[in-house]
């Protein structure tokens, strides 16, 4: 017999895997006893994830999550009081639909009085009312929308796959919290590469500190939503020298638009996967290398549509309250999230508006995808009794220097915020300008003009949130 026994290689493979790891470690922004909790917490997540995987493979999940909250979630609790001893289906159909007002209003008896999991999260909601809803996540959740959405879409970016590397942080999600702190995880599915989160929007220096280390370390996978990469590529713009270049970028949490996606790609190199993820759902659904439509990418989140009567799809099975919820069609979506048993969400009206169709992708793919996903600000204003699209108003004002703007319907006007390309001092003259070109294309419309030195993203999103393409 020549060579070690195989049990001994494995074992030395292991350390060395260790070894690289702690070494890469010192080079991190955070302390090593936090990376190490770090890869702990994925772990467990990891390990629970699975067990609650078993739930899908067996069938099983529906029934098990639904046992769940009725006994240890209050608003389930009464809701399904009159329906002990029914099975899944007649306990499915019997659930009121929820939506975000309902939700933040009444959030306490949304979280389970009982959690399973070993770790539990907190997440703010934005408040439509005033109020905001702290949701609690459970380490499958947390899971499910952070590694096992990256996990999933390298299965079918390939050569994102191949680019991703054993102790090197080969994915960064930029977020622009600037209070919160930087941290760094390690992926135990993804051949234990490192995750890093970084902030944006900390000031200049801070910021073009970002890029420098963007363009140090080129991450495989830049994870994060327009309005940030619009403004990481316009800092990276800035800078002499080698440029940003990823694999490939990941966009989330906002709408993206045809305009950005361009730019983006163009600022980057690389292609661009548009992802439907909110903070009830986790990362829902995904594009693929063919990009024909968001793919359901989460074996625990179910999606339906409330057809709102201009659906051209037949449709498949009709589910829920008099038959209101259908698996395809166009409208509202409606979600239910059976991985997160720490706020559970079921028949939850998201406000999304979009069409679900099952189709076959050339990648393989052959189940429910999302086209035209129009989030709520591409339904047009309604002012007056009129109706205005926001890309007329784009159209409108597409001539002038500006670098992004805003459309707020506020009451019984339209108020529109820019952002001007240059700082010229000249705001007010380029103000007035605007509003004359406004007047003169919808004379009808009272619009408020504001200049404004930077637009935040939107908090939520029936504000359109348009940054204008280069000329
Ligand atoms: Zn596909």
């Amino acid at each position: 017999m020549t060579g070690p026994p195989p049990c001994f290689s494995i074992a030395k493979r292991a350390a060395n895997v260790f070894d690289q790891l702690i070494a890469r470690a010192e080079q991190e922004s955070v302390p090593r006893a936090e990376l190490v909790g770090n890869l702990r917490r994925a772990l467990a997540a990891q390990k629970e994830w699975r067990e609650r995987r078993r739930l899908v493979d067996r069938g099983s999940l529906l029934g098990a999550t639904l046992n769940h909250v009725r006994t240890h979630v209050p608003f389930y609790r009464s809701a399904l009081r009159e329906h002990r001893g029914k099975d899944a289906e007649q306990m499915w159909q019997a659930l009121p639909l929820i939506d975000k007002t309902t939700v933040v209003g009444d959030f306490h008896r949304f979280l389970s009085e009982q959690t399973l999991s070993s770790e539990i999260f907190e997440r703010e909601t934005s408040g439509t009312l005033g109020t905001k809803a702290r949701l609690r996540y459970d380490l499958p959740a947390w899971f499910d929308c952070g590694p096992y959405a990256y996990e999933s879409l390298c299965s079918s970016a390939f050569s994102l796959r191949r680019a991703i590397r054993s102790g090197e942080a080969a994915i960064v999600n930029i977020m622009n919290y600037p209070t919160r702190a930087d941290t760094t995880y390690i992926l135990p599915n993804l051949g234990l590469a490192f995750s890093r989160t970084r902030q944006l929007a900390r000031g200049e220096t801070r910021d073009f500190a970002l890029v420098e280390e963007l363009r140090e370390t080129q991450p495989a996978l830049i994870a994060s939503k327009p309005s940030c990469f619009l403004r990481l590529a316009e800092l990276d713009a800035q800078l002499s020298g080698r440029r940003i270049r990823p694999k490939a970028i990941m966009s989330s949490a906002e709408c993206l638009h045809p305009d950005q996606r361009l730019t983006i790609e163009q600022a980057f190199a690389c292609p661009i996967y548009n992802t439907y993820a909110s903070t009830e759902g986790g990362v829902i659904a995904r594009e693929c290398d063919h990009h024909r439509g968001l793919h359901l990418s989460s074996m625990f989140v179910q999606l339906h549509v409330i057809p709102d009567g201009r659906d051209d799809v037949p449709s498949a099975a009709v589910l829920g309250e008099e038959g209101a919820l259908k698996e395809e069609g166009s409208g509202e979506l409606v979600l239910t999230n059976l991985v997160n048993w720490a706020t559970p969400l079921l028949k939850y009206r998201t406000g999304d508006w979009a069409t679900l169709r099952r189709a076959k992708c050339p990648c393989g793919y052959e189940g429910i995808s999302i086209f035209d996903l129009r989030g709520k600000e591409a339904q047009s204003f309604s002012v007056r009794g009129m109706e205005l699209s926001p890309s007329a108003v784009s159209q409108a004002i597409a001539a002038f220097p500006i670098k992004a703007h805003q459309v707020i319907a506020a009451g019984d006007e339209l108020r529109l915020r820019f952002e001007p390309k240059h700082a010229s001092g000249n705001e007010q003259a380029l103000k007035m300008d605007i509003h004359a070109a406004l007047r003169e294309r919808f004379p009808d419309v009272p619009f408020v003009v504001e200049a404004t030195e930077w637009l935040p993203a939107p908090e939520h999103k029936v504000v359109r949130y348009h940054v204008l393409p280069q000329p």
